[in-house]
């Protein structure tokens, strides 16, 4: 969500005739996008922020603009109190504050600016991820903002405010604007992105999302993420069983296998009720690739506890796990209601029990594609190997002279790890 809003942000500093540079010293603009879902990344958010000041004192036009889950939706006083020299803080997804600054500024310096133009950005008219034309193969596309769920670990609601879907026309037109621009992978965002449409009045779902975006020429392939599993409707499963270019990869969080932790952490399903959804996604969609989240060390999580997460997870063989420790988050319910009771080195220990784990499970899982062809659509060039992912979302390298960029080529596959495998071309593209 954060890449696909820095982004959007991007394109509209070009639109305005900004220009990207890697050099922090050389930019006349630098936004610092910031998450806050567990303490690391946080303190990484503040240390970041605090090595930039050096570039305030020694040039104070350069505008510092603070975004996301830091300041969050309601504000956050005392960051701006904490670090006086940032110009425009922004919540989440909100690209309007830094372009209100940057016009107001430009108008002072008599610059030539028109405020119609200003309107079409903020109407969303230009705000598209267009940066670099031709180049972006793969987009995120938010079509979900916000959440109203509140699982009691979890600042998310807090920082991005309540769900709201976004019209769904305007979707497909951006969907629409982006394969004009040259993108060949969708992928639809949502903190659960399967309650798609809910709160809107002619309640279309994701299912219907997936069949229109479907048509779009040009596109190839479509993804979503993430879903809860209260929300995966059969409808939903079918339409990715039965959409050739709806990827056949689904990303579900289980969070824990243990009953009494899943109802403290207010996921409202059972480690029984997951089984069967899994059970049901296999069962109807062939070939299918799944990712889950866990985090381990919620307040309270025993060792037998944690064993019955283990033992889901070995049971049920993801393609994928994202691990995480639990980090209490100020406000939430879990840090206000529980204690944090479970020592660092113990998380430690059962963090790396899974990451173990799972390296076996995708070792395993990936193996089996050893000497197979698989389809792969490439993204970018990476340290001279193109780098692409299968419909069920493996990356996968390749060494090759030509330009594959935005290509879907077969390839057979010659090498597989846990995390990523390597490939040949099957056919000589050359020509
Ligand atoms: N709605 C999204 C949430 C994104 S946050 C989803 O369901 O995927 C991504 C992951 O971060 C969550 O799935 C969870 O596993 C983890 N996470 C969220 N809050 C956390 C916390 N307080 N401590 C540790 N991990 C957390």
């Amino acid at each position: 969500m954060n890449v696909a809003d820095s982004r959007r942000l991007a394109s509209a500093l070009e639109q305005m005739g900004y220009q990207p540079t890697r050099k922090p010293k050389e930019a006349d603009v630098i936004v610092l996008n910031t998450c806050v879902v567990r303490q690391s990344a946080e303190d990484k958010a503040i240390g970041r922020l605090s090595s930039l000041r050096p570039l305030k004192d020694n040039n104070p036009d350069v505008v510092i603009n603070l975004m996301g889950c830091l300041i969050g939706v309601r504000g956050n006083k005392k960051i701006q109190e904490r670090f006086p020299w940032v110009d425009v803080v922004s919540p989440p997804s909100d690209p309007e504050p830094l372009l209100h600054f940057l016009t107001e500024r430009t108008a002072r310096q008599k610059a030539a600016l028109k405020q119609s133009k200003l309107n079409a950005l903020l109407d969303g008219e230009l705000v598209l991820p267009r940066a670099e034309q031709g180049k972006l193969v793969s987009a995120f596309l938010p079509i979900v903002y916000g959440c109203s769920h509140a699982c009691t670990y979890c600042i998310i609601p807090a920082k991005r405010g309540i769900e709201h879907s976004r019209p769904y026309d305007e979707i497909l037109k951006e969907a629409r604007e982006l394969v004009g621009q040259g993108v060949r992978e969708i992928t639809l965002l949502g903190q659960i992105v399967d309650r798609y449409g809910m709160d809107l009045p002619e309640r279309p779902t994701l299912a219907d999302l997936l069949h229109d975006l479907h048509q779009i020429d040009g596109l190839k392939r479509i993804r979503f993420l993430t879903s809860h599993p209260n929300w995966m409707t059969d409808e939903l499963l079918d339409a990715v069983a039965e959409l050739p270019k709806v990827c056949p990869h689904i990303e579900v969080p289980i969070q824990a296998g243990d009953d009494d932790i899943l109802q403290a952490m207010r996921r409202g399903y059972s480690a029984f009720d997951y089984r069967k959804l899994i059970e049901r996604i296999r069962e109807r969609i062939p070939g299918v690739s799944i990712a889950t989240d866990i985090i381990v060390g919620f307040p309270g999580e025993t060792e037998a506890q944690f064993n019955k997460t283990y033992d889901l997870l070995n049971e049920l063989r993801m393609d994928v796990a994202h691990l995480a420790r639990y980090s209490p988050r100020k406000g939430t319910y879990s840090e206000r209601k529980m204690e944090d009771d479970i020592p660092d080195d113990v998380k430690m220990r059962r963090f790396r029990q899974l990451e173990t784990l799972q390296e076996e499970i995708a070792s395993e899982i990936n193996a089996r594609l050893l000497g197979q062809n698989v389809k792969v659509l490439f993204e970018e060039l990476s340290r001279a190997r193109w780098r692409g992912r299968t419909p069920t979302n493996k990356l996968v390298f390749v060494e090759s002279e030509d330009n594959l960029l935005g290509q879907e080529h077969e390839v057979k596959i010659i090498w597989t790890g846990p995390w990523s495998m390597i490939g040949t071309l099957v056919k000589d593209v050359s020509d």
